[in-house]
């Protein structure tokens, strides 16, 4: 099974099972055979009594790989996550950038109760019923995105740290009381902290508020890029928007007053990214687009 797709202004990202081969196409017009071989994941460290049941505030770290076959050359792609590990590097390899996001071999001990981070079901006639692996592809001479990507909120020095992720754990896919994957980004600030538009946005907007008597306030951020790909962003836990719903928003803008609502026993953001590409909804870590935010800092 081979899926074909060409670099863009904005990244490519997909979902593959394993013997699957991405063809990519890079933008001096060759192509990359990226082959998915095999996936794998396990605990590294847990103080779970039972693998795959939460515990309150109980804290499991884990790591996962997937085997790749690039233009015939083997490559294992390793992650750690729930440690400073999760904020990594892509691999460059070959005139490309590519981000392991996630494999489905985590859900062997892992939940999708805490925001949806899980790989697609496949259509009923494949087999197995889920993807094995999702990566995120741009050839390395462009950015993730044509913009320069604004800090969402005031980034802390260098790089983010795991210690501000809620109680340490909250990363992307980050074991949510030792056993629920986090389905976002926790970065914890103080109640009133500034969010601010990433990029241009066509669109913002609460899709639900504790004024229609949710528990949380969530905002939603559109942007449809000119090459077809649209982005969704998230945010939650803000106390107030500071900029009317239904608008565009340019870049740099803020927009609201961050980490006030129902912030449990950390003041703090919750954030998400969401790629439609190829007809595909993709939950991605919204820890690459803070990748490229310390890339684009003055
Ligand atoms: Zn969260």
């Amino acid at each position: 099974m081979i899926a074909n797709r060409i670099a863009k202004p904005t990244l490519t990202a997909i979902e593959l099972v394993h013997d699957e081969t991405l063809a990519f196409t890079r933008l001096d017009g060759t192509c990359v055979s990226i082959k998915l071989v095999a996936t794998q994941a396990e605990i590294i460290t847990t103080t779970l009594s039972e693998i795959g049941k939460t515990e309150p505030a109980a804290t499991t770290v884990y790591g996962f790989w997937a085997d790749l076959c690039i233009d015939g050359e083997n490559v294992r792609v390793e992650r750690e996550v729930g440690t400073q590990k999760s904020f990594y590097e892509p691999l460059l390899i070959k005139g490309l950038h590519i981000w392991l996001d996630a494999v489905d071999a985590i859900f062997e001990f892992m939940l999708e109760t805490h925001g949806h981070c899980r790989l697609q079901e496949n259509a009923s006639h494949y087999k197995p019923p889920r993807r094995h692996a999702r990566i995120v592809v741009q050839d390395a001479s462009l950015s993730i995105c044509p913009e320069k990507i604004h800090p969402w909120c005031p980034l802390p020095e260098d790089t983010l740290n795991i210690e501000d992720c809620y109680r340490g754990e909250d990363c992307w896919m980050g074991a949510y009381d030792g056993a629920s994957a986090h389905g976002g980004l926790d970065i914890n600030h103080p109640v009133g902290t500034p969010l601010f538009a990433p990029i241009n946005l066509d669109n913002h907007f609460l899709f639900n508020a504790t004024e229609t008597g949710h528990n949380n306030n969530r905002w939603r951020g559109i942007r449809q890029w000119d090459d077809g790909t649209t982005w969704i962003l998230t945010s939650c836990h803000m106390t107030h928007l500071t900029i009317p719903e239904h608008s565009s928003l340019v870049a740099g803008t803020q927009y609201a007053e961050g980490a006030g609502v129902r912030v449990g026993v950390a003041e703090h953001s919750h954030f998400s990214f969401a790629v439609l590409d190829h007809g595909e909804l993709i939950h991605l870590d919204p820890w690459i687009l803070f990748w490229q935010m310390y890339r684009d800092l003055p």
